[in-house]
């Protein structure tokens, strides 16, 4: 795994302080969306809140026109994704009721240094189901952070969560991974939500790593919608999200996307 692990890209520690500074202006944003959210809003309305803030703030999202080579560029500067939608949801006319979750997903560019995380959440009063999948989602993502540590490998991460996922009685995905995340939005090395202890790439310190549990009810399957962004759950359930950039460093993990 040399070669691969090589192409990771460490930070130094004032590479470090100024992605701190993106991932607290990107938890800025997302904090201003999830105040606006509420029934009769739209996700486009969303949209525009984030931007607006991120002007503001002379900070721009690396979604905005970002093209994996799918032939159409995002055009939002968040994703939405409402319910069955697992990721990738495009802001648009869309808008929340009430009972829907929503996961927003923001990226924040400060000093050349990039910033991603997302949560999901109820509008108005959501289902006892439908909080229980948001809390797991969330406590997943807690535990493969207490995991980010110098000596770990990603494999003891992805473990962590798949195992307490599917202890919930839910399921992740395999399709989609966090990632390292620095100049550029996505840097190697991947890291998937589920992994054997004891292997993967080895964590050191200076890595910054997204991580992201994506979970399904049901199912892992996903498909992507005809506008080539949009990834929903097979079967039409439920799915929530929730991420973090992280650090490694020799004092533990440092969540990078807080505010
Ligand atoms: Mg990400
Ligand atoms: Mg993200």
């Amino acid at each position: 795994m040399y070669g691969f692990e090589s192409g990771i890209n460490i930070k130094s520690a004032s590479e470090i302080a100024i992605m701190r500074e993106a991932g607290r202006l990107n938890r800025m944003t997302l904090e201003a969306v999830k105040a606006a959210i509420a029934p009769g809003v739209t996700t486009g309305e969303l949209n525009e809140v984030a931007e607006s803030f991120q002007r503001a703030h002379g900070v721009y999202s690396p979604f905005k026109n970002y093209d994996p080579g799918n032939g159409v560029p995002f055009p939002g500067s968040i994703c939405t994704s409402i319910n069955e939608v697992l990721v990738h949801g495009i802001p648009g006319d869309r808008k929340l009721k009430e009972g829907d979750i929503i996961s927003v997903d923001c990226g924040t560019v400060y000093q050349g240094f990039v910033g991603d995380a997302a949560f999901t959440v109820g509008v108005g009063e959501i289902s006892a189901k439908a909080q229980h999948l948001i809390d797991v989602t969330a406590k997943a993502l807690e535990i493969a952070t207490s995991l980010m540590v110098i000596g770990n490998r990603s494999g003891d991460v992805g473990a962590a969560i798949e195992e307490y996922v599917e202890s919930e009685g839910y399921f992740c995905t395999h399709t989609y991974t966090g990632h390292g995340v620095g100049r550029e939005m996505h840097e190697d090395p991947q890291l998937t939500n589920y992994g054997k202890r004891g292997h993967g790439f080895l964590l050191r310190e200076g890595m910054t790593i997204a991580i992201e549990p994506m979970v399904l009810v049901g199912t892992r399957q996903t498909r992507v919608l005809r506008d080539r962004w949009t990834v929903v759950s097979k079967n039409g359930a439920l799915t929530a999200h929730q991420e973090n950039t992280i650090a490694v460093t020799k004092n533990g993990p440092l969540v990078l996307t807080s505010l």
